[in-house]
């Protein structure tokens, strides 16, 4: 089952674009999913030229915990990657849980993430994005618990290995240290208590307009965007501390291409090329870590191509 592994790797083909499929040269499409739907194998073909300039494909195929053809849903998508991970997160009494989206600009990491809403020609399935349908499962699982649980939503980002608040109005500073227990701690993130995934989209929808999406649009693509999802019970009495159940963390990565710009000529560039070069770079070693120890995470990881 998805949620017995530590980590899982899922990848979602987008469907061609209509500028990329028109015009005098259109693109051609290098990647073959098993299934239009959900399947666990791909394959990329490669064209190439020959020494004699004859034309050849080489085709590779890949095998992911699960592979989301291009008429998969963001719906599917949940079903099969998220819903189990949740599932189990309430079912440990204080699992810990990270969902990222990684990716090229462009390979659909939003749609995937925050849905295409009402757009038109969206399919039912693409509406919501996997932040209102984690939501929405949490605030199931958190009324069918009758434990008077809260959920408590962070919104932050890192750009260039620092953090910024993006639920303050004006976007803040944070600093990250480390507790007594090792533990990191983002002090003086701003935490909204909500009670319903409407009440989580909306502010999740101001925070893109005051502070992401003012012809930030460049910077939120070379930063990651984190919402941080805490579900607490109450303390079991008035001088105790709330005790955190379980936390989902939903990361949206910087386009991959960024880090490429590290040979950039540009110094503006270079600086964010290196800088996301260097935390996916962490990551990876991260992901390394957990696979080979016995570490209480579970990070489930989404390939966009
Ligand atoms: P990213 O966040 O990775 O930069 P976007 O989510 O903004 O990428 O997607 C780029 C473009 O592709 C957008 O115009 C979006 O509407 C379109 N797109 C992405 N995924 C899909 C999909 N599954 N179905 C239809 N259009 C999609």
């Amino acid at each position: 089952s998805p949620s017995a592994a530590r980590i899982n790797v899922y990848v979602r083909k987008r469907p061609l674009l209509a500028d990329e499929t028109k015009g005098p040269r259109p693109d051609f499409d290098v990647l073959s999913t098993a299934s239009e739907e959900v399947g666990a194998s791909l394959i990329v073909h490669e064209p190439k030229t020959l020494v004699d300039l004859s034309k050849a494909m080489d085709n590779h195929t890949f095998r992911f915990d699960g592979v989301f053809g291009a008429a998969a849903t963001n719906a599917q998508i949940f079903e099969a990657a998220l819903r189990p991970m949740v599932a189990h997160l309430f079912g440990t009494k204080g699992g810990h849980a990270t969902c990222f989206a990684y990716g090229q600009t462009g390979s659909g990491k939003t749609v995937t993430m925050e849905g295409l809403r009402a757009a038109s020609g969206c399919a039912p399935g693409n509406a919501a994005g996997l932040y209102a349908l984690v939501a929405e499962q949490i605030f199931d699982e958190i009324s069918r618990s009758k434990e008077g649980l809260v959920l408590r939503a962070g919104f932050f980002e890192i750009y260039r290995g620092k953090c910024y608040d993006l639920l303050t109005t004006k976007k803040k500073r944070i600093e990250v240290m480390e507790d007594d227990k090792g533990h990191q701690q983002m002090v003086g993130l701003q935490l909204a208590e909500l009670a319903t995934a409407d009440a989580l989209l909306a502010l999740l929808g101001r925070a893109d307009r005051t502070t992401r999406a003012t012809a930030q649009n460049e910077v939120s693509s070379r930063s990651h965007a984190i919402l941080q999802l805490s579900v607490v019970a109450p303390a079991a009495q008035s001088h105790q501390a709330p005790e955190l159940r379980c936390k989902l963390s939903m990361v949206d990565l910087a386009g991959s291409e960024w880090a490429s710009m590290a040979q950039s000529d540009l110094r503006d560039n270079r600086l964010d090329g290196a800088e996301i070069n260097k935390s996916l770079l962490c990551l990876k070693e991260c992901i390394c870590t957990c696979t080979c120890t016995h570490a209480h995470m579970h990070l489930h990881m989404h390939l966009h191509m």
